[in-house]
C-alpha cells in the first residue's frame, strides 16, 4: 500500500470505517477527503465501539497521522465532542489535523438544513451539509483558517450575515448576529486553532518518503453529487477522484483503490433503491445487520446486492480491488438473489438511469442457494462455505474486479485476506 483509497461502492454505510480500521494497522497517514460529520463510521477495536462521525478511522494508532481535508466540512462542535469522546476513552487526538482550507459548519448551517427538510424533505441528516457546501460554492463559506484571522473573519461575517439573514427569515428562523458568532468563532480557536494546518507539505513530504498513504472517503457512489441519485445525494464527490480533489493528491499518486461492497444494499434516506426489500427477507436483513443509522438512528431499507450499482461503481472509481462486508449477515438465508440488470418497461439494461427512471425500473434477479452455516470464525478462504465462495465469485464477475478481503463480523479479527488477488 502506498497510497489507497478506500471508497463506498453502494449507497454509503458499506462498512468503510471498519476496513480503514483495519488497514490502518499498516498506514503513516489517513485522510479523510469530503463529507462532514452527516455519516457515521463505526469500528469495533478492543477500546471499545466508536461511532466516527469526523475523526478519521485511523486515529486508534497513535503513530497514524489522522488529517481532515480541504474537501472535508467541519462542524467544530460536532469535532470537539468527538474528540472528548475519544479522548475519555483513551485514544488519543493530538496527531489529529484539519486543513486550514476545509469549511467550517456554522449552527444556522444545520437550522438551515432542519427548515429546508420540513419543507420539502429529501431526507438529509440535517447536519448543515448541503447549506454549507452550498456556501462554499458561491462563495460565501468560512474557512478553517479564517478562525484564526479574528479580524478578516469578522469583515467576511459582516459581509454574508445580510444575506443568512434573509434565509433564516425565509424559513421563520431568528436573525443572526455577529457578536454571538465571533463569540462562538472564539471558542473554537481557542480550541482547534493548534490543529489548523497548510497539509499539503505534511502529505507530500509523506508521499516524498514513501510512506503509506489511506484515503477514507464517506458515503458512497449512489451519494455522490455529479454521479449519484441527485437530488438524493450528498453535496460532494465521494469516489476515488474526489479523493485525490479533496485530499491534495494527485492521480498518479493513487497506487490502489479498494470498492466497500456490502453482501446486500443498505440506503439510509430517500431517493430510488430497485432492489429495496419490503417483506420478511428485508426485515431479515435488518435485523440481523442491525441496520440502522450510525448518526441518526434511523432504520435502514434494505434489500439485496445490486451489480448493476456495482458495476457502475467500478466504472467511475477504477476499483484495483473490492471489500466484501457483512457476508455472515446472510449466513442463515435458505436463498441470496442478486440483481443483475434492470427491466425498464420490458428493455433489459445494465446501464444506470436517471434518478426518476431508477425508481421504476425491475431488478432482474439470479438466485443462489444459501450455505447455512456461519462464516464468523472464517479466517481464510477455504474456510468458507462452497455456496459462499460461489457466491463471492459471482460477484467478483459480475464487478470484472477481484475481491481483495471478506469481512465476517465487525471485530477486527474477522477478517480473509483473499491470496493472490
Ligand atoms: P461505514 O459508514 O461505511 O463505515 O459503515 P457503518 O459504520 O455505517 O456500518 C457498518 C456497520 O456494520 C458497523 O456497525 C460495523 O461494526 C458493522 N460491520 C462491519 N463489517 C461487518 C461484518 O463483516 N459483519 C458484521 N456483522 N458487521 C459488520
Amino acid at each position: 500500500m502506498a497510497c489507497t483509497v478506500v471508497v463506498g461502492a453502494q449507497f454509503g454505510d458499506e462498512g468503510k470505517g471498519r476496513i480503514v480500521d483495519y488497514l490502518a494497522a499498516k498506514a503513516d497517514i489517513v485522510v479523510r477527503f469530503q463529507g462532514g460529520n452527516n455519516a457515521g463510521h463505526t469500528v469495533v477495536n478492543e477500546l471499545g465501539i466508536f461511532r466516527l462521525h469526523l475523526v478519521p478511522s485511523g486515529i486508534f494508532y497513535p503513530k497514524v497521522k489522522c488529517l481532515l481535508g480541504a474537501g472535508v466540512v467541519v462542524d467544530p462542535t460536532a469535532l470537539l465532542e468527538e474528540i472528548a469522546g475519544l479522548e475519555k476513552a483513551s485514544v488519543k487526538t493530538a496527531n489529529l489535523w484539519i486543513d486550514r482550507r476545509a469549511h467550517v459548519v456554522w449552527p444556522y448551517h444545520r437550522l438551515l438544513d432542519g427548515a429546508g427538510e420540513q419543507k420539502g424533505g429529501l431526507g438529509t441528516t440535517q447536519r448543515g451539509i448541503g447549506p454549507v457546501y452550498g456556501d462554499k460554492a458561491s462563495y460565501r463559506g468560512i474557512r478553517m483558517g479564517d478562525l484564526v484571522h479574528a479580524e478578516v473573519l469578522k469583515e467576511r461575517l459582516e459581509r454574508i450575515l445580510p444575506l443568512k439573514n434573509y434565509e433564516m427569515a425565509f424559513y421563520g428562523l431568528a436573525p443572526l448576529k455577529l457578536d454571538d458568532l465571533l463569540m462562538q468563532a472564539q471558542e473554537w480557536r481557542s480550541k482547534l486553532s493548534t490543529r489548523i494546518i497548510d497539509s499539503i507539505p505534511m502529505l507530500h513530504a509523506a508521499e516524498g518518503k514513501g510512506e503509506r498513504i489511506l484515503l477514507e472517503g464517506q458515503l458512497g457512489v449512489m451519494r455522490d453529487i455529479n454521479w449519484g441519485i441527485y437530488p438524493y445525494s450528498t453535496a460532494s464527490s465521494p469516489t476515488s477522484g474526489g479523493a485525490c480533489e479533496g485530499a491534495g493528491l494527485a492521480p498518479q499518486t493513487i497506487t490502489d483503490v479498494i470498492g466497500i461492497v456490502k453482501a446486500y444494499t443498505t440506503a439510509v434516506g430517500g431517493g430510488p433503491f430497485p432492489t429495496e426489500l419490503q417483506d420478511q427477507d428485508g426485515e431479515r436483513l435488518r435485523d440481523v445487520g442491525e441496520e440502522y443509522g450510525a448518526t441518526t438512528k434511523r432504520p435502514r431499507r434494505c434489500g439485496w446486492l445490486d451489480t448493476v450499482v456495482l458495476r457502475y461503481a467500478a466504472m467511475l472509481n477504477g476499483f484495483t480491488g473490492i471489500a466484501i462486508t457483512k457476508l455472515d449477515v446472510l449466513d442463515q438465508f435458505e436463498r441470496i438473489k442478486i440483481c443483475t440488470a434492470y427491466d425498464r418497461n420490458g428493455t433489459i439494461t445494465t446501464d444506470m438511469p436517471d434518478t426518476w427512471t431508477l425508481g421504476t425500473v425491475k431488478p432482474v434477479y439470479e438466485e443462489w442457494k444459501g450455505w447455512e452455516s456461519s462464516t464468523t470464525k472464517a479466517r481464510r478462504w477455504d474456510d468458507l462455505p462452497q455456496n459462499a465462495q460461489a457466491y463471492l465469485r459471482r460477484i467478483e464477475e459480475l464487478a470484472k474486479v477481484p475481491i481483495k478481503y471478506v469481512s465476517v463480523g465487525p471485530q477486527r479479527e474477522n477478517m480473509i485476506t483473499v491470496a493472490g488477488s
